[in-house]
């Protein structure tokens, strides 16, 4: 028998020296959110029980998913899940897991919906690579007059998007389509949104195994300077954006955020505005005409 406070402590300490978790406070964080899932308890329950003993299946059942955590499978596989702009997303291997980064994106996607001069009546948006859903499933939840296409060319994200536009009560509002980029859009849209893949071939091999071993390449891999997709995607953008008022929103890693400005304008017209994420990095590149 153990107490269950060593039990979580020892599986943290075990998580910071396989490098699965950065300090102290991850590693308990980790610990907890995984006995949580073994013993039906809430995180807040799990630290209050702390002085109880643990044994038994259930601590059989943690020992399981705390091994697979050490090989560096993410914490958000493991669990099915992970929490976004205050909505849980469901995921699971093919499906990149959603980052605080796109959090930015989203914020300044419903800003430019919410300003659009269609806003009162509706506003047509894309979402170019949805993954999970992430980013028009957020747009359609948290601006009621959009009609959103959220396009991949991936069947299991596909397959992803559904579970949670289902979660999310959003049938009738987010239309799910497979194809290339912008490809299968049905009709032009007003916005165009995108976490497009953007690292760097070369960068791949050097990010943590969590991401390396086992989020989908293809949601990642930019190519050679990382803008090959947004490229593509920017060269598709002229058949399929309105040519009334109109805005595209990209997200962009480290140090790409002038090149991509300058690729939009020359498409969309307007000026460029980059917005920064809570680390501040420019992570987000906005291009607005006609509002
Ligand atoms: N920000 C992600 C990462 O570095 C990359 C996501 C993307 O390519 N869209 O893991």
């Amino acid at each position: 028998m153990t107490a269950l406070r060593s039990l979580l402590h020892d599986a943290a300490l075990a998580l910071i020296s396989a490098r699965c978790s950065d300090d102290l406070d991850e590693g308990r964080l980790e610990a907890e959110l995984l006995y949580g899932e073994v013993s039906g308890l809430s995180r807040a329950s799990v630290i209050a029980r702390g002085g109880e003993e643990a044994s038994g299946e259930t601590v059989t059942q943690f020992e399981g998913l705390l091994g697979r955590r050490l090989s560096h499978e993410p914490l958000a596989y493991i669990l099915g899940r992970r929490e976004c702009y205050g909505m849980t997303f469901e995921v699971e291997p093919g499906v990149l897991i959603p980052r605080p980064d796109t959090e930015t994106l989203i914020e300044v996607t419903l800003t430019a919906v919410r300003a659009h001069p269609g806003a009162r009546r509706l506003v047509r948006v894309a979402d170019v690579g949805t993954g999970s859903g992430l980013v028009g499933l957020a747009v359609a939840k948290h601006a009621v007059a959009t009609k959103v296409y959220s396009l991949d060319s991936s069947t299991t994200a596909l397959a992803a998007a559904g579970r949670n536009r289902k979660r999310f009560g959003l049938e009738s509002r987010v239309v799910l389509l497979a194809g290339y980029l912008l490809e299968s859009l049905p009709e032009r849209v007003d916005v165009v949104t995108a976490n497009l893949p953007y690292v760097p071939t070369a960068v791949i091999e050097t990010l943590a195994a969590e991401v390396r071993e086992w989020e989908p390449a293809g949601a990642l891999d930019g190519g050679a300077d990382g803008l090959d997709v947004i490229r593509a995607l920017v060269g598709q953008l002229a058949e399929h954006l309105v040519d009334g008022p109109r805005a595209v929103l990209l997200e962009v890693g480290v140090g790409q955020a002038s090149e991509v400005a300058e690729l939009m304008e020359a498409v969309v017209g307007g000026t460029a505005r980059v917005h920064l994420d809570l680390g501040g990095v420019e992570r987000v590149v906005e291009v607005r005409r006609g509002f």
